[in-house]
């Protein structure tokens, strides 16, 4: 801390580290014409593809029965792979002709200075927003959204072809009682065991991150809705009370389309808008506030602010800082930026960081499970928001996060492998009348947000009144094929 200069940025920096659930891209148009060429599957494998479209929790509970041979997995890994790469060249195929297509606008502009109307000026200033617009959404889905759709096939495939051999393993823990000297596996003592002492010495520390936070303009308004914040509270601190959790917890609901939450040390929890948006019942959301209540648990933040160095933050920060300064062809931190404020851009700030803190999501994972069944919520309802939200390209855009953070494979797995070792309960809350009313009242909150973004100027398009946007290639919420159609399958099947 030689620098207090800088010091604001290394607090919130670790700050977002300590869990960012997901990082969504922006709502944008219909799909246009812009998606790739199709390809075409091997008929031998459209029955297994079929089977990549199912949930992990299907995944878990049918794969046992099915007994694919290793050569057909290993076909499919090779499609996928193909795949894959298809649809990520078309994209920068895409973004190469831009590249083209900006260089010559901008020459015209250069050369044309002085003999062009103003209106003419305006025409070509909209031509190049356009431009830039789409490259960036484009390389937003060459870079991180097609890699995080396919990692995630990826895994299910592993899952069809590993985890019956895997169950058959736990079944067998679970038959010689193995199981209850796993890490934390003393779930009847959640509340009188020690996860990591010393949770009272984060709270000073929390306490001045979350000053920094505002004091940086990096933190996103408050969401003020009663019946909002009281049900976040009340889910947060019922979770909380059934949790290893001994400090306060302050709840946080901010107005932010991000499809995040996180937490700082010492009891800061902070939930986005975004999130509460994507969450379709109370389990899923009590899984996701028994991890973040899982890092405070275990003391994540303190760990990671012995470990991360201040120098290679401030390096990522001068980094992000320069593509914006020098405009032009955007970035994804750039992106971020415009597109969430520098809270977002926070985020991207954080990605290699987060690196460091894999075994951290393991550890809040299982601990999240934990705290939700404990609270008498349905476990498998972190699971369920995991899996929508890396299913989807909508959510998963630009989400370099997916890639520092644990295979989805080991996640998933690991995931239920502590649900299957947890007591069975005769029944799980899934959802509440609550939770609609919280829905109901969040829309109101949602309008009301989306309808002052309209009216604020925006960073990414400076030229005002051109006369159409074009539309983004992706809706949020959709899957990847409908941007890389596969032909030989029934593409984009509801789920
Ligand atoms: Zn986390």
């Amino acid at each position: 801390m030689k620098e207090p200069i800088y010091r604001w940025n290394f607090q919130a920096l670790i700050a977002v580290v300590l869990c960012v659930v997901l990082m969504p891209i922006p709502p944008a148009g219909a799909v246009s014409s812009g998606s790739a060429t199709p390809i075409t599957i091997p008929s031998e494998l459209s029955e297994l593809w079929q089977q990549l479209q199912h949930s992990y929790l299907y995944l878990f509970h049918n794969s046992p029965r099915w007994h694919y041979r290793s050569d057909r997995i290993n076909e499919m890994q090779d499609f996928l792979k193909k795949a894959r790469d298809h649809c990520q060249n078309s994209y920068k195929d895409r973004i190469h002709q831009a590249d083209s297509q900006l260089k010559e606008t901008q020459q015209q502009l250069r050369q044309e200075t002085g003999k062009i109307s103003d209106a003419e000026r305006h025409e070509i200033h909209c031509r190049i927003q356009q431009l830039r617009k789409t490259r960036t959404e484009d390389q937003v889905l060459a870079d991180h959204a097609i890699p995080i759709a396919y990692e995630n096939k990826n895994a299910k495939l592993e899952l069809i072809e590993q985890w019956p051999q895997d169950v058959k393993q736990i079944d067998a823990e679970i038959a010689n009682g193995s199981y209850i000297h796993r890490r934390w596996g003393d779930v009847k003592d959640i509340g009188f065991r020690v996860i990591a002492s010393g949770q009272q010495d984060d709270i000073k520390v929390g306490q001045q991150a979350v000053q920094q936070m505002k004091q940086s303009g990096i933190m996103p308004p408050v969401v003020k809705d009663p019946t909002v914040v009281n049900y976040v509270d009340h889910i947060a601190q019922t979770v909380a009370a059934h949790s290893d959790l001994h400090v306060p917890l302050h709840v946080t609901v901010l107005n932010s389309k991000e499809i995040n939450a996180f937490s700082l040390p010492g009891g800061y929890l902070f939930v986005e808008r975004g999130l509460l948006e994507a969450a379709d019942d109370e389990a899923e959301l009590a899984g996701v506030m028994g991890h973040e209540i899982g890092h405070v648990v275990a003391r994540h933040g303190h760990k990671l602010m012995e470990r991360a160095t201040i120098a290679g933050i401030f390096y990522q920060a001068a980094e992000v800082a320069a593509m914006i300064l020098t405009g032009g062809i955007m970035g994804i931190g750039t992106y971020y930026a415009l597109q969430y404020g520098f809270y977002g851009l926070g985020l991207v700030l954080n990605l290699k960081l987060l690196g460091v803190s894999r075994e951290f999501e393991l550890q809040a994972d299982q601990l999240g499970i934990q705290y939700a069944w404990n609270s008498g919520y349905d476990p498998t309802g972190f699971i369920r928001f995991f899996d929508k939200m890396a299913t989807h390209v909508g959510y998963v855009n630009g989400v370099g996060w997916f890639m520092d953070h644990p295979p989805f494979y080991t996640r998933m797995v690991d995931a239920m492998r502590e649900i299957m070792f947890l007591p069975k309960k005769p029944r799980y809350i899934v959802t509440t009348t609550a939770f609609e009313q919280m829905k109901q009242a969040l829309k109101k909150v949602t309008a009301k947000a989306e309808e002052n973004e309209k009216n604020k100027p925006s960073l990414y398009g400076p030229e005002q009144g051109c006369a159409t946007t074009q539309p983004a290639n992706y809706k949020p919420g959709e899957p990847i094929e409908k941007i890389c159609p596969i032909l030989g399958v029934e593409n984009v099947k509801p789920r």
